[in-house]
């Protein structure tokens, strides 16, 4: 019988871990360490190695020594894989597969929520509360079915969020290289100037790459209407935080809600109130009532990770039963 090997795993995966090792009378063992050099060792004797971490994994070593072990992929339980050296994957016969979309529903409904507590200008409202303050000065909202709806990066994220937004009634623009038929019923393919000048909402939902690294600098947000809302449920460099703050400050655009910041490693995911953090950008965004910060949560649902360990763990058995997997990454 194969045996797998998990690393890095959390409480509320063992649910699922559980259930598809039973299901499919294969052993799977699971540790909370990352994997890397000095981790390596703990997977000899597994038939199966399944992995989930932004840090790296090490050198040609690791790969050399993964093959000595008989060991014949490498399987990530998210989407990106920028972690693995793919040359020395292939130089090992190592087949690498990852988990493409686990829940595009995930993200797209943070930031759902995200836009209706910015729009109800609901962070205001409480702030003022817990002074005693329950006027209504400034708290008029506009209603969604009347707003434009702008995505910068209409992909699977992106075009969810499109189709709800789509179904709350509202006009939906996206900007996106690639213009996709299936949408059209969905949304409107715009320029950025344009999506930028015309939306109430701004989300983005593209990679982080260098084209759309601060994708949204000064010269963006100064094309931002002042009442619109910023939304960034993708990665924090896409923004410029510094710039961002100013046009928060100055009133150049009217909030923001952040699920991803930049500098967020070592913070977000972790509890940090005893030891404090030091970022001093987000403590400034945090303290602002206009915007919503969130720790990187629009991946984390209950069917996000059922479907990344499972998927995860397909690939495997799909392997070493000697198939082909539709996840392998080249
Ligand atoms: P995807 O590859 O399906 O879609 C990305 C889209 O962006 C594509 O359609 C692509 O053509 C488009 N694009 C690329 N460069 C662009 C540019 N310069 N301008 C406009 N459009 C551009 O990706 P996805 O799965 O929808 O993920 C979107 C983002 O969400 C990624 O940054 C991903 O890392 C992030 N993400 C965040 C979380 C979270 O927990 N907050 C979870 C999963 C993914």
């Amino acid at each position: 019988m194969p045996k797998i090997l998990m690393y890095s795993v959390r409480p509320d995966e063992m649910p699922v871990i559980e259930a598809w090792s039973q299901a499919n009378r294969i052993q799977v063992d699971t540790n909370e360490v990352e994997f890397n050099a000095s981790t390596v060792d703990l997977v000899k004797g597994y038939d199966g190695l399944v992995i989930q971490q932004h840090g790296s994994i090490g050198g040609p070593e690791v790969y050399a020594k993964l093959k000595a072990y008989g060991l014949r992929q490498i399987g990530l339980r998210i989407t990106g894989y920028d972690i693995i050296d793919l040359d020395q994957a292939r130089a090992n016969g190592l087949v690498v597969t990852n988990v493409p979309a686990y829940s595009p529903r995930s993200v797209a409904e943070l930031v759902l929520a995200h836009v209706m507590r910015l729009v109800r200008h609901l962070g205001e409202s409480t702030a003022r509360q817990e002074r005693g303050d329950f006027s209504w000065t400034g708290l008029e909202a506009h209603e969604i079915h009347n707003m434009t709806i702008g995505i910068i990066g209409a992909g699977k994220i992106g075009s969810t969020v499109a189709r709800i937004f789509k179904a709350l009634g509202a006009t939906v623009i996206a900007n996106d290289p690639i213009h996709r038929p299936e949408l059209a019923d969905a949304l409107d393919y715009v320029g950025l100037d344009e999506l930028l000048m015309r939306s109430d909402v701004v989300t983005v939902h593209t990679p982080l790459d260098q084209s759309t690294h601060h994708l949204i600098d000064a010269d963006a947000l100064a094309k931002m209407k002042s009442t619109a809302f910023l939304i960034d449920a993708a990665r924090g460099p896409i923004v410029d935080t510094k710039a961002l703050i100013e046009a928060l400050k100055s009133g150049g655009i009217a909030g923001a809600a952040m699920d991803s910041v930049e500098g967020e490693a070592g913070i977000f995911g972790e509890d940090r109130s005893a030891e404090g953090y030091d970022n001093p950008d987000l403590r400034t965004l945090e303290a602002m009532d206009n915007v919503e910060v969130s720790p990187h949560i629009g991946f984390y649902t209950d069917a996000a990770v059922k479907n990344m360990v499972e998927i995860a763990l397909d690939d495997v058995k799909t392997i070493l039963s000697g198939g082909i997997s539709e996840h392998q990454v080249d």
